[in-house]
């Protein structure tokens, strides 16, 4: 008997680990059989010859952007088209790791748990199409107005959150990939997409978030003046400005773009505060996008002295943005206080909506950017679209600066938010806000 007995609990071990095993090797393939199969040296999917489709991606109106029919993988025709996609879309070796071909795999091969990339007996056709919300024209002509310069370009419809373009460079060509492209300088940082992985010297844009802070802890914000004699100086160190611009109030000084004023304000909230306010709006944080996560841009102020908050203020010092990130921003102040859901097509998870700035902050915030557009820049930019927006030139160690525009229209016809950046490249409003033109007057012409 007791040999009986010993051998039973033996046996009943043994169907336990088998079974434990059995669950534990399922849960596996079934948690992280998407990745196994995706891996960029799976020769399988990615050679040129590979045995198994990726399917089809379009743009929004059905422009082809890459195929696979097969064996056969191709991008699109049009040059401009392929290198202003190239990140969103993916490339072959799979060194973008952000892209939908690294990220968005089951969407565009079909993969799914039962019959991994062998198509459900019972599928429709149609699973291995994704269409995108990018037009693909406006991505193009976004690329070309780059001029060869690198940054990094986004656009959105913020009432449905589609993201219209989406554009970083450096980029290059996936069907010639550069043979130097590992070791020549001019590439560097080129599989990184710099809409969703960089963070910028944002320069002037960063006023809004000093503007925000005043409105949250100076009860008088409105009537608040200060006079800007175009320096100040802090102990030995100074604070310049572009202008002598006498006495401002918080609106003019948006307008004027007026450093001293900025400054000023800032040293009378203090370095606690403001990093506060930038951490309500997203700054020292993350979010998602593609099911992904992403750092947002960094604001480090809670000790800095007199001089480095004053130049913190007006975007400088350490201070940084993510293009992305002041996307949600913007598409918050348009849409009173909550960004919209940003995403690249109906099946990509997106940022979700979030409530960055109360009602009445977001509000005040869009009339003083239009004000700044109808006064300061001039509408001719952006004809019957009602821009509302802000510029920045930022400065940046031994190259010519970030220009920046971040901004939307306020016309419910064109309910169109960007963001733009170019690097190494001179001023915000002549060189971000003509990129910005381009777009969001075709974009308008497009009626999308
Ligand atoms: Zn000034």
């Amino acid at each position: 008997m007791r040999t009986t007995a010993k051998r039973s609990i033996v046996l009943y071990i043994i169907l336990f680990c088998f079974l434990f095993g059995m669950g534990f090797l399922t849960w596996k393939v079934y948690s992280d059989g998407e990745n196994w199969v995706s891996y960029g040296y799976n020769g399988h999917i990615y050679a040129e010859d590979a045995v198994v489709d990726l399917g089809i991606i379009t743009d929004r109106n059905g422009i082809l952007l890459y195929e696979s029919e097969d064996g056969a993988k191709s991008y699109s025709e049009n040059y401009n088209l392929r290198l202003s996609t190239l990140h969103t879309i993916g490339d072959r070796q799979g060194y973008i790791g952000t892209s939908l071909m690294a990220n968005s795999f089951s969407d565009i091969t079909g993969y799914n748990f039962v019959t991994g990339l062998n198509e459900l007996p019972f599928d429709s056709f149609g699973t291995k199409n994704l269409k995108l919300t990018l037009d693909a024209e406006i991505n193009a002509r976004a690329y070309e107005a780059l001029g060869g310069r690198n940054g990094a370009v986004l656009m959105c419809n913020y009432k449905t959150g589609e993201i219209i373009c989406k554009v970083s460079a450096p980029t290059y060509d996936p069907m010639n990939v550069p043979e130097d492209i590992l070791e020549n300088e001019a590439y560097d940082g080129v599989f990184l997409d710099n809409t969703l992985s960089s963070s910028y010297t944002p320069g002037s844009v960063f006023k809004l978030i000093t503007a925000v802070s005043a409105m949250e802890n100076l009860s008088g914000w409105a009537n608040q003046t200060y006079t800007c004699e175009s320096e100040m100086y802090i102990g030995d160190s100074k604070v310049t400005c572009l202008g002598y611009h006498g006495e401002l109030n918080l609106q003019s000084a948006l307008g004027h773009s007026c450093n001293i004023y900025f400054a000023k304000l800032a040293l009378e909230l203090g370095g606690e505060k403001l990093q506060a306010t930038a951490e309500r709006l997203g700054f020292n944080g993350s979010f998602d996008f593609g099911g992904m996560t992403f750092k947002t841009g960094k604001v480090d102020i809670k000790d800095a002295t007199d001089i480095e908050l004053a130049w913190a203020a007006v975007g400088q010092y350490t201070v940084s943005a993510n293009p992305m990130q002041m996307l949600m921003l913007t598409t918050a102040i348009a849409n009173g206080g909550t960004s919209c859901d940003l995403h690249i097509s109906s099946k990509d998870a997106g940022t979700g909506r979030i409530k960055l700035l109360e009602r009445d902050e977001a509000e005040e915030l869009s009339k003083m950017m239009r004000d700044t557009v109808q006064y300061y820049y001039g509408d001719y930019f952006f004809e019957n679209m009602e821009v509302a927006a802000k510029t920045g030139t930022a400065e940046v160690d031994g190259r010519l600066p970030n220009a920046w525009m971040v901004g939307f229209s306020r016309n419910e016809d064109t309910p169109y938010a960007f963001v733009v950046i170019i690097e190494n490249a001179g001023s915000g409003l002549g060189d971000a806000g003509n990129l910005a033109s381009v777009i969001m007057n075709m974009a308008r012409d497009k009626g999308i």
